[in-house]
């Protein structure tokens, strides 16, 4: 690919990195170093440490982040939230939506440029392999255009080594948000064929991240991610963006001409832009607001003595020499529905049970008669939510001449689910009419983890006999 010369800049109709017969333009952006790169590169191996280091911190017997689908239980930072808990997620995925929403309509894509993974590890893992293996943008392109020698293949051989390598790596560290660690390892050490499920998915999951990071790469976030196009919608002329100052840099031209704006037309922004844009055309969809150009833009202007600033963090109000507003009617508005949702959820999570009962009337008919007795039978659900062993106790407050089948304490190993008949009976001396009873579940040490309401139900009585009357 051709350095971004004065003939073949980027436009506004069409992706730098699609050449006009539609085949790819593979980019290669210039290294720049600087306050804001500096700052991405801390923030950015911080998240990444997190990361990795997240499902082998123990919290309570479980790692701090574990989504074990298998058995539909999801442990996070010491919450377990099970299957019947997922209504939950409405409340964290909704509220990660107006967070994003939020911080969006204040502060831009600062969540591309900053947090996004696929930035992070593209700019901060194989962008630097790539430097490291190949060079600078001018060798990289260089050797593209190369015949290919023994020493391209020897180079990018190395590279795609790497690239696989590290790919490798990435998917273990996402399966070890799926699989406890100790199982993982367990995989990592036993052969393929034991566990060919797993190592099948390892294979796809190197493979889509190799495909990812060492081709596809800023065409994820122009084509696949849906938070570019979201974005326009998300932010106004108060939003924090990356832009650039037309009404000082413009118009363009050398530096000892006192006629001509700040932007000496270098291009450094341009060639920087891992998305092959040219910010000077004002905000556009591509942009994820990685701030490189900043950075070039800034050395331009130190070398030039001039101010810093003439592409920058501002506002479109900013840019336009008017004030910003920080808070808007559509912040407050996020905000509420943040809030709400917040509150909603933290509500919730006080009200997850350890132990969780359901008791259902089993099928047929609604009661039966022995010789003795009136029968009801239910289905009785119990599911232990903890990380411990547990016995349960049911009990019923009734008549105490109401019998119940079960007596002795139900024990359940952690996270066992179990389902029991239950059979109350009346002797049908003592049955008068249909009653309301309560039930309740125990812990050995007397304290009431839930409890239900049930109805009895059994043959009415003949008003004019007093006899029971069975249809
Ligand atoms: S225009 Fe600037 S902030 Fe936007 S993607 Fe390009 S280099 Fe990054
Ligand atoms: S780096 Fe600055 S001076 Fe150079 S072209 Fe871009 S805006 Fe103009």
């Amino acid at each position: 690919m051709a350095r971004q010369s004065r003939g073949n800049r980027p436009n506004l109709n069409s992706v730098s990195s699609i050449n006009p017969d539609g085949s790819r333009r593979f980019l290669r952006p210039a290294h720049v170093n600087g306050r804001f790169t500096r700052a991405r590169t801390v923030v950015g191996l911080i998240l990444l440490v997190i990361t990795v280091i997240l499902p082998w911190i123990d919290i309570g017997g479980y790692p701090a982040v574990l989504l074990d689908v298998p058995h539909r239980r999801f442990h996070l930072f010491g919450i377990t939230l099970i299957a019947q808990d997922l209504w939950l997620s409405f409340f964290i995925l909704s509220g990660l939506g107006f967070l994003l929403f939020i911080v969006t309509s204040l502060w831009g894509r600062i969540w591309c440029g900053w947090t996004c993974p696929h930035s992070l590890l593209l700019e901060q893992i194989f962008r630097r392999i790539e430097r490291l293996v190949e060079g600078d943008a001018a060798k990289q392109r260089a050797l593209d255009e190369a015949p290919w020698t023994s020493s391209k293949m020897m180079l990018r051989g190395i590279k795609h080594t790497l690239f696989l390598l590290v790919s490798l790596l990435l998917a273990h560290v996402f399966l070890s948000y799926f699989v406890p660690v100790e199982f993982l390892g367990k995989w990592i050490l036993s052969s393929p064929v034991e566990h060919w499920d797993s190592f099948l998915l390892v294979a796809i999951l190197t493979g889509l991240f190799y495909f990812n990071f060492s081709w596809f790469r800023e065409q994820l976030c122009i084509v696949i991610c849906p938070y570019g196009r979201l974005q326009s919608a998300l932010i106004d002329d108060d939003s924090l963006i990356i832009g650039y100052d037309t009404r000082r840099g413009e118009p363009r031209g050398k530096p000892s001409d006192p006629a001509n704006g700040h932007c000496i037309d270098c291009l450094r922004c341009v060639n920087v832009c891992p998305m092959g844009i040219d910010i000077r055309m004002g905000l556009q969809i591509e942009c994820i607001g990685c701030a490189y150009c900043i950075d070039a833009c800034d050395q331009v202007m130190d070398k030039l003595k001039r101010p810093r600033g003439l592409i920058r963090y501002d506002s479109l109000n900013g840019f336009a020499g008017n004030r910003r507003k920080l808070i808007r009617p559509r912040t407050f508005l996020y905000a509420g529905f943040l809030l709400i949702g917040g509150i909603v959820m933290t509500l919730s999570l006080f009200q997850l049970k350890p132990y969780h009962l359901s008791i259902t009337r089993m099928s047929g008919p609604p009661f039966h008669r022995t010789e003795t007795a009136v029968r009801n039978q239910f289905s009785v659900r119990l599911l232990n939510k903890t990380g411990q062993e547990t016995a349960l106790i049911i009990r019923a407050e009734a008549d105490p001449l109401t019998q119940m089948s079960l007596k002795d304490p139900v024990s359940l190993k952690p996270y066992e689910e179990t389902v029991l008949p239950l059979i109350v009976s009346v002797p049908t001396t003592q049955f008068r009419a249909p009653f309301e009873f309560h039930l309740t579940m125990t812990r050995p040490d007397g304290t009431i983890v839930s409890s239900r309401d049930l109805r009895f139900l059994g043959p009415d009585l003949d008003a004019s006999t007093r006899e029971l009357v069975f249809d």
